[in-house]
């Protein structure tokens, strides 16, 4: 039995993941991580998905003590998401260990499941400024888990190297880009689908969005090639 462990945030990225997932494997168990986050609706959005893509199972697992630790524009409300970076060079949207945790997370949840591969929407392309998206990090923590479980559990990043636009290629590739335009949440601000447009995510989903569907065949020829590189 082949069995995935999927971290899912009901956002454009994983969503693209979890319909590449159902391609390869028998089962696919989602968690979503509630640490408290400014777009909550993401949580409920996450379990909308589950359901209609018929996954194996869906936790939402609480990790709202991240929220009390971290300090960012997504765990403080009072925080408005700024477009700049800051002093660090890095986002104020940046939440502090969070990848560390959720894959730590993952991988207990990987080893009790039996399951041999965690899948993980980052991406180090069109890169957001977080560190911990970097593939660098992934395998050090990939390196870290097996050593502290004696396990051989592989961490799957199918986005690493694509771009916005090759993301939306590979969700029309499998026949579901009006299901990721329209279901998944990736707006900081909470709003399904296209979002409020304004915010950095919205952004970013928007413009690789138009890029791709002003140049279909150029972007699903560059996707095919990075699939078989
Ligand atoms: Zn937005």
């Amino acid at each position: 039995m082949n069995k995935a462990v999927l971290v899912f945030s009901g956002g454009q990225d994983s969503t693209t993941c979890l319909i590449r997932a159902k391609e390869t494997f028998d089962e696919i168990h989602c968690i979503t991580f509630d640490y408290g986050q400014r777009h909550r609706q993401e949580i409920e959005i996450a379990q909308q998905i589950a359901k209609a893509l018929h996954v194996t199972s869906h936790k939402v697992m609480d990790v709202s003590l991240l929220n009390e630790l971290a300090i960012s524009s997504l765990t403080r409300d009072n925080i408005p998401v700024k477009h700049e970076l800051d002093s660090n060079g890095l986002p104020n949207s940046f939440v502090p260990g969070r990848n560390i945790l959720f894959l730590t997370l993952a991988g207990i949840y990987a080893y009790q499941l039996n399951a041999s591969t965690i899948i993980t929407g980052v991406c180090e392309t069109d890169f957001s400024g977080y560190p911990d998206c970097r593939n660098e990090f992934v395998k050090e923590m990939n390196r870290a888990i097996n050593s502290g479980m004696d396990s051989f559990i592989h961490i799957e990043t199918p986005l690493m190297w694509l771009n916005k636009a090759e993301t939306w290629a590979l969700a029309d590739k499998y026949g579901q880009l009006d299901f990721v335009v329209n279901q998944t949440l990736t707006c900081y601000n909470g709003i399904i689908g296209s979002g409020c447009g304004d915010c950095p995510a919205c952004h970013l989903r928007e413009k690789g969005l138009t890029e791709y569907l002003n140049n279909k065949g150029a972007i699903q020829a560059a996707l095919n090639q990075k699939l078989t590189d």
